[in-house]
């Protein structure tokens, strides 16, 4: 059966991480759109450069921007079974235009990521990725650990920190998340596919919580095929 997840959390929760082990684990594409904007930035496509100013302050890209780049990206093939959004929606606006596009393509499975404040502003100030194929890199402790010499363990890039990774830009972020996507917690929490999960547990275990909670869903849409509506 296809399913459609959607992974909300705030920056710094690990949602990229895990949303990587999802789709490898189930065969469906993985779409972030944070990734989508900065590979236009770094191309300097026409989207790129509507984008940049606003990446750079934290603030949040217009929703008739973002659900124009979601409606093209979820046309192509290979989602058609399925897929698993990161950084979308995060706002109630784009979470209503999301469940019109994929009115009739199975149910949206919504997962909330949590993690308390300090250690978001932590994870995100020791955050390092490669310039060159943009894997990132935590601390101590975090799934991907880099190897202390700086470079990227894939491909030898260098590793840097992202550009909105400073502590005024990630401040504005935690804010804007607080404001505009919390309340998307409100809009889905009435669903039997909604689930909250604790981000703080080691990165393994919020992993089985999350395949626990796709296989609950999954096996809930399956039997009650309404239940969701
Ligand atoms: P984070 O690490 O904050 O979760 P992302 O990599 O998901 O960041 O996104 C980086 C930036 O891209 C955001 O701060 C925002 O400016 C923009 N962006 C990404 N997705 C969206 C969206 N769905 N709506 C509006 N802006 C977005
Ligand atoms: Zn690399």
């Amino acid at each position: 059966m296809s399913f459609n997840l959607v992974m909300i959390g705030p920056p710094g929760a690990g949602k990229g991480t895990q949303a990587d082990r999802v789709c490898r684990a189930y065969g469906i594409p993985k779409i972030s759109t944070g990734d989508i904007l900065r590979e236009a930035v770094h191309d300097g496509t026409s989207l790129g450069r509507q984008v940049k100013e606003t990446i750079a302050t934290g603030s949040l890209v217009s929703d008739e921007i973002m659900i124009g780049v979601v409606r093209e990206r979820l046309g192509r093939p290979d989602a058609r079974r399925g897929f698993i959004l990161d950084g979308f929606p995060r706002t109630v606006t784009q979470a209503k235009a999301l469940d019109e596009m994929i009115d009739g393509r199975g149910p949206i499975i919504a997962i909330v990521m949590s993690v308390p404040e300090p250690e978001l502003v932590r994870r995100l100030g020791v955050r390092r990725v490669c310039a060159d194929c943009g894997t990132t890199y935590g601390g101590p402790g975090s799934v991907t650990e880099s190897s202390g010499a700086g470079r990227c363990t894939r491909c030898g890039g260098l590793l840097v920190q992202r550009d909105d990774d400073n502590i005024d830009v990630i401040r504005q972020r935690l804010r804007v998340f607080t404001e505009a996507t919390e309340p998307l917690v409100r809009y889905y929490e009435g669903r039997p596919t909604f689930a909250s999960i604790n981000g703080l547990q080691p990165p393994d275990k919020v992993t089985a919580d999350l395949r626990a909670h796709i296989e609950t869903a999954l096996a809930m849409s399956r039997a009650g095929g309404r239940a969701e509506a």
